[in-house]
């Protein structure tokens, strides 16, 4: 592949990394408003964000974050912790920290998410338009503890993914036992691409219009152009959710200016966990993706991103009484990145088959975490999958992964 074909590039969104949105009340607002406008849209019903569930299994909970393709040089090395500060800070010191995380498989994104969440290496289309060839921890929770689809959901800001991540081709599981998949980005994606297409951009920074072009490329896809894959996708918005995404988008659109996809899956994701309480959640962000740009200093603010999301992310997770004490979380990289002075152009890429690349990191959190330590044996992504299987108490199938001893079940 050349520069700018790999699966993940943001090559074409309207909505790559500004820091600058960090500061922005409108901003704020906006994203805060869509990931409860995308939530509400979900819902099967009005009154549904009171619904609860027994939890299957153990009882146990686990998110599993990926954060895209990061180097060891940009992260956890004495060079790489001005990146990561909450990482490195606030969550090692109470984590099960493996050093060495290989990627094994292939260096894309779906593949290489596909692996973490089958507990086999995936090699299917990078660009995944064909699903991973063996059970997903989605299915194999679902299907094994017969649980609902509204307790498995998959969050991702990474346009190399679609939603065959979240259900494989395995005759005997398949979609019918797979995850809520949902692409908060491309909500607003849809929106512009909708407006361009028809000639309508003015709408897009009058304020009393911009409410009718989104709902119409919400309404107008019935969901499939959003590429997502939910059940039940009622086709009438909340009422209550739709008054507080009116006025925060008629903000964020006289703010001017993109914003990023990873704080848009971040407010989609916690919106989920409050409405839904899914016992298996996964998030992708992927503003360090920005590196297929070549903008290093891109990357690192997607680095720094990802790191404050994932942070947020557990300190919902410890305000949460769905989820305090009874969660385990994981946080990895898909890979690393090539290594400087390589002939694939560096950080631009990840396709080298050399340790910058492969080897990463794994942090643990929570509820499976016996004591903190860090463990310097190497492991395998694959390994992750029926670890988790087995701490939610599911039965196991056979795996290339092998379940990790230091987690507590
Ligand atoms: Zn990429």
């Amino acid at each position: 592949m050349e520069i700018g074909l790999c699966p993940g590039a943001e090559r074409g969104s309207e909505f790559v990394l500004d820091p600058g949105s960090l500061v922005d009340p409108n901003k704020r607002r906006f994203l805060h408003a869509a990931g409860m406008l995308m939530a509400g849209l979900l819902l099967p019903r009005a009154g549904a964000e009171q619904e609860s569930h027994a939890a299957a299994g153990s009882g146990h909970k686990v998110v599993v974050v990926v954060i895209g393709g990061v180097r060891r040089d940009e992260t956890f090395s004495p060079d790489g912790m001005v990146n990561i500060p909450h990482l490195a800070t606030d969550l090692l010191p109470q984590s099960l920290f493996y050093r060495h995380a290989r990627n094994e498989g292939v260096t894309a994104h779906f593949n290489a998410i596909s692996s973490i969440l089958t507990g086999n290496w995936q090699r299917v289309d990078d660009w995944g338009k064909v699903a991973p060839t063996t059970p997903t921890l989605f299915e194999q929770f679902r299907k094994g503890l017969r649980v609902d689809r509204s307790n498995t959901w998959f969050v991702a800001s990474n346009k190399a993914l679609t939603s065959l991540i979240g259900a494989s081709s395995d005759s005997n599981y398949g979609p019918a036992y797979g995850a809520n998949v949902v692409f908060p980005k491309q909500l607003m994606l849809q929106a512009v691409v909708e407006a361009l297409r028809l000639g309508r951009t003015a709408n897009m920074a009058d304020r009393s219009k911009v409410e009718a072009e989104l709902e119409s490329a919400m309404e107008g896809s019935n969901y499939e152009g959003l590429g997502w894959s939910v059940f039940d996708a009622s086709d009438q918005l909340d009422p209550r959710v739709r008054a507080t995404i009116q006025s925060a988008i008629a903000g964020f659109v006289r703010s001017g200016g993109p914003t990023s996809g990873d704080e848009l899956t971040f407010f989609m994701t916690r919106e989920i966990m409050r409405k839904f309480i899914p016992q298996v959640l996964a998030v992708a962000f992927s503003d360090v993706e920005a590196a297929h740009f070549g903008s290093y200093s891109l990357h690192t603010s997607g680095i720094k991103t990802a790191d404050r999301l994932t942070y947020q992310l557990w300190q919902e997770i410890q305000a949460n009484p769905d989820y305090r004490g009874k969660t385990t979380m994981v946080i990895l990289p898909e890979f690393g990145r090539d290594p400087d002075g390589s002939s694939t152009n560096g950080f631009f890429n990840h396709r080298a088959n050399v340790d910058s690349t492969r080897d990463t990191w794994m942090m643990t959190l929570g509820a499976a975490v016996d004591r903190p330590q860090v463990i310097e044996r190497s492991i395998r992504h694959v390994d992750l999958c029926p670890t988790l299987t087995r701490l939610l108490g599911c039965p196991l199938l056979d795996a290339q992964g092998k379940m990790l001893p230091e987690f507590r079940g």
